[in-house]
């Protein structure tokens, strides 16, 4: 369960690149139009669509801005679900559902962008295109057909062959992968203060360390209760993520909790990143022990990884994604570390986001699954559109109440031993 407040034994390459944080000043006001609880991606989304349409809106943090997953995650923008493929998305639901809610993850990346672009958001962004290699032939034809739906349904997306992804990324592998024009990284945190930079022009409010505690019915207003405070409003949106403790439990519960490690090296050499990535083009191949990496704008190399065994895993885990790296882009030598950081990500069961109402006017929402860059981008303007008072038939993610999940507590150990099958698999794959 991530902590928090911004962990100082925690800090991550975007504290130490970022700059400062936006100024944020000011006595919490006693009353607003809109409360969103929560400082990360889909909060400051939601706050930025709400202060824009001429709405009063606070935002409570509990910790400093970063705190989440927002702060710690690797600037990875997948505009796709971790998992499920348009098709197995069209199983799941009636076709117009399944392709409206295509049509919102598939643009997800170009909504990202273009509030970067809007808002004036300096934070080193490159929409240069997302990679996903494919391992095995199995996969590559699965990544063929992914191709050719996600083209049909109007998505800047193609199957690249195995030479091309050769050259895309120095490895012989895989064969073929996907590309997603319309993918690209960024630096997370400088996204985010800018994202809350754009919520203060507008006329939001955000204010730090401050935990809510209750959000309680009162006739037809709600209390949103911090220690010392009370502040009155029309609508509440819960954007706590993966948190767990208190108020946050109800969305929090309703997913597996991921600790995920992320290991930045020194810079390196250009002749490798014209090996490795002469477009600069993010990866993330389809290998259930994901192998990703990217370039910052200083040209070090970023790139993850998880432990089976969480005890004593910082030190373990940092080592190993830097062997990994090594030996699978054919490194010259092994990159020295700049920083190991860690943070905990959420996944729901069938991988796809959630709307959740907990209320009249009391909503919230998980991004999540690994890809919540694009998808909190989307999820935020959904949460401000309801709260503005459009109703739930028109969106294309259903509004459900939450649903904790049995046995939450024991879920790490169920996300341990899948990962410990993921690299069964992977192994089995190769051999074949
Ligand atoms: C290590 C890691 C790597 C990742 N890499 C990528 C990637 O490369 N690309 C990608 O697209 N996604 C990635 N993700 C996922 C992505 O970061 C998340 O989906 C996204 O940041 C979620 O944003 P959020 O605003 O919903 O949640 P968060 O950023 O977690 O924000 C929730 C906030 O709520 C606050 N809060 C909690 N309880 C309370 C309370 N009671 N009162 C007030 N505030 C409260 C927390 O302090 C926190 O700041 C990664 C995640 C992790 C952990």
């Amino acid at each position: 369960m991530p902590s928090h407040a911004a962990d100082p034994t925690n800090p991550t390459l975007w504290t130490l690149t970022a700059g400062p944080g936006p100024e944020l000043s000011g006595r919490l006001p006693s009353r607003s139009d809109i409360v969103v609880i929560g400082g990360g991606f889909t909060g400051l989304t939601t706050a930025l669509h709400l202060a824009r349409a001429g709405k009063s809106v606070i935002v409570l943090e509990a910790g400093k801005l970063g705190a989440g997953a927002s702060g710690m995650n690797a600037g990875f923008v997948v505009p796709n679900f971790a998992k499920a493929d348009p098709a197995a998305v069209r199983q799941k639901l009636p076709r117009d559902k399944a392709d409206a809610l295509l049509s919102l993850v598939g643009t997800g990346a170009d909504e990202v962008f273009a509030t970067i672009t809007d808002e004036n958001i300096s934070c080193d962004a490159e929409q240069v295109g997302w990679l996903q290699p494919a391992y095995g032939e199995d996969m590559a034809r699965i990544l063929r057909q992914r191709a050719r739906d996600w083209a049909e349904l109007g998505r800047p997306v193609e199957f690249l062959e195995s030479n091309a992804i050769r050259s895309e990324t120095g490895m012989e592998i895989y064969s073929g992968g996907l590309i997603d024009h319309s993918g690209g990284a960024i630096h997370p945190l400088k996204y985010l203060y800018g994202l809350a930079g754009a919520v203060l022009r507008h006329g939001g409010t955000i204010h730090e360390n401050s935990a809510v505690e209750s959000v309680m019915r009162d006739g037809s207003v709600w209390r949103v209760g911090l220690a010392g405070h009370q502040v009155e409003t029309d609508s509440v949106i819960l954007a706590t993520n993966a948190f767990t403790d208190g108020i946050a439990a109800r969305m929090g519960r309703t997913g597996v909790p991921l600790k995920v490690y992320q290991v930045a090296t020194k810079p390196i050499d250009a002749a490798t990143i014209e090996r490795i990535a002469p477009h600069r083009r993010p990866v993330g191949d389809t290998r259930s022990n994901l192998f990703t990496y990217r370039l910052d704008r200083d040209n070090r190399l970023i790139s993850g990884g998880m432990a089976i065994n969480p005890i004593g895993a910082f030190d373990r885990i940092g080592r190993a994604v830097v062997e990994r790296l090594a030996s699978e882009l054919r490194l010259p030598s092994h990159p020295d570390v700049e920083i190991v950081w860690t943070g905990t990500a959420i996944m729901t069961p069938d991988f796809l986001p959630r709307l959740y109402r907990f209320g009249d006017g009391f909503l919230g929402g998980i991004g999540c699954n690994g890809r919540g860059i694009a998808m909190t981008a989307q999820l935020g303007r959904i949460l401000a559109r309801l709260a503005l008072g459009e109703t739930a038939e028109s969106l294309p993610i259903p509004l459900q109440p939450s649903r904790p999940l049995p046995f939450h507590r024991f879920t790490p150990l169920v996300a341990s031993l899948a990962l410990a099958h993921a690299r069964f698999e992977d192994w089995r794959t190769g051999r074949q």
